[in-house]
């Protein structure tokens, strides 16, 4: 089986261009954020819209896909 990546389940109906932005949304959900609060590079998504900062531990809502 072909690996299709993690984009592959949004279906190909979307497109080639939507695919790449999907892409790139999940390449910045991975990398860390900065905290707005202790403003270290600690914040990772723990749910959907929630983030959380490794350092200070501050929880907050965010957009889905950034801070
Ligand atoms: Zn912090």
């Amino acid at each position: 089986m072909a690996k299709v990546g993690a984009s592959g389940r949004y279906g190909v109906r979307y497109g080639r261009i939507l695919r790449a932005k999907v892409n790139d949304i999940e390449k910045k959900q991975k990398s860390k954020q900065l905290c707005p609060q202790c403003h270290n590079k600690s914040v990772k998504r723990v749910s959907y819209g929630i983030w959380q900062c490794k350092k200070c531990n501050l929880k907050f809502s965010g957009k889905a896909y950034e801070v």
